[in-house]
């Protein structure tokens, strides 16, 4: 099959690809970072909203589609909807879903975000009223209606609401990768709102194998990816500590308005699409992570390289 992985230099598109070409699938990434080709995979370096001739005929042969390009990170510098977060989340999905035809699979990454958390420890359904907490969520509420559009004329599209994704190649910008840079460095720990908080973080493992199962289950419609079990950022950041052989040194900062105390995905209709359950493990997943992020500190000439679960000195 030849698919097509919108994103594909991104974090969870970086491991998607490397799944599918696993899988046996002739993968073209679009991208406008630039990747490696690599047997199997081709990627283009081009921005979605460009018009780019090979990126627009990819999309418009593929066998199936994921489109994982976005602008993600849930803080925003203001309550209005930044033009580059719309564009990207919006317009581009848009773009997207112009070009793919209805009745190939498409594969839509939206976020967790647009519940804007969970209360008294009820994890989140999809059929929940979305109450997003910044206009991160907002924007990829709009390219969710966007996909709604396309279910009801009856073209093949499967909206994800990935919760945290964590694991090897993480995004910089988020959490669990700064506290493991922080704490390699010797460094406090920041943590914004309580250390009561919660997460349920799935490994990015997890998420690639969910998404590729739900493109081949033939259905539409909205399907949280998660684990059901949420994790406080004590106990994550205790985890951090003990992998890396350090008590981490944690600074409490003011709660975002955009970070809900707790979230908690409710993953049944996942599991009853895919039959599928992602069995995250928080220490193995950290140490991946953690063995990655000190190789890429190493290689950047900083001190910590070296066995994980050992104090890095
Ligand atoms: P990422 O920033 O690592 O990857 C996104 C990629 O999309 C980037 O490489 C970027 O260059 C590309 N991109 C953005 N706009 C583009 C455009 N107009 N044309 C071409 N390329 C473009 O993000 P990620 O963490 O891998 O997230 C992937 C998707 O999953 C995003 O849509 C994000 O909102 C969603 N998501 C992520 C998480 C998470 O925990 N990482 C959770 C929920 C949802």
């Amino acid at each position: 099959m030849a698919v097509v992985v919108t994103g594909a230099a991104g974090f969870i598109g970086a491991h998607l690809v490397e799944a599918l070409r696993q899988a046996g699938h002739e993968v073209i990434g679009i991208d406008r970072r630039r990747s490696v080709p690599k047997p199997r995979y081709v990627p283009l370096a081009a921005d979605l909203l460009d018009g780019d001739d090979d990126a627009d005929r990819a999309l418009r042969y593929a066998d199936a589609v994921f489109h994982l390009a976005g602008r993600p990170g849930v803080r925003d510098r203001g309550p209005q909807v930044d033009f580059w977060r719309h564009r990207d989340n919006v317009i581009a999905t848009a773009r997207v879903l112009e070009l793919v035809p209805p009745s190939a699979p498409l594969i839509v990454a939206s976020s967790s975000s647009v519940y804007g958390g969970s209360t008294n420890g009820r994890p989140c359904r999809e059929h929940d009223v979305p109450r997003p907490r910044g206009g991160y969520a907002t924007t990829k509420i709009e390219g969710e209606k966007l996909c709604a559009r396309r279910a009801e004329s009856g073209g093949r599209v499967i909206v994800c609401r990935p919760f945290t994704v964590a694991g090897e190649g993480q995004r910089p910008d988020m959490a669990l990768a700064q506290w493991i840079r922080a704490v390699a460095a010797g460094q406090p720990i920041r943590l914004l709102g309580s250390s009561r908080r919660s997460r349920d973080i799935t490994d990015v493992r997890d998420v690639v194998t969910a998404m590729m199962r739900l493109a081949d289950c033939a259905m539409s419609g909205t399907v949280n990816i998660g684990t059901g079990t949420a994790h406080t950022l004590a106990a994550v950041v205790a985890t951090v500590g003990r992998v890396l052989g350090r008590d981490p040194h944690v600074e409490i900062g003011p709660a975002p308005r955009e970070d809900p105390p707790a979230t908690l995905a409710d993953i049944s209709r996942l599991r009853q699409f895919t039959a599928f359950t992602p069995r995250t493990n928080l220490h193995a997943l950290v140490e991946r992570q953690v063995r990655a992020a000190i190789g890429a500190l190493a290689n950047s000439g900083l001190r910590g390289g070296g066995r994980v679960s050992q104090p890095i000195r």
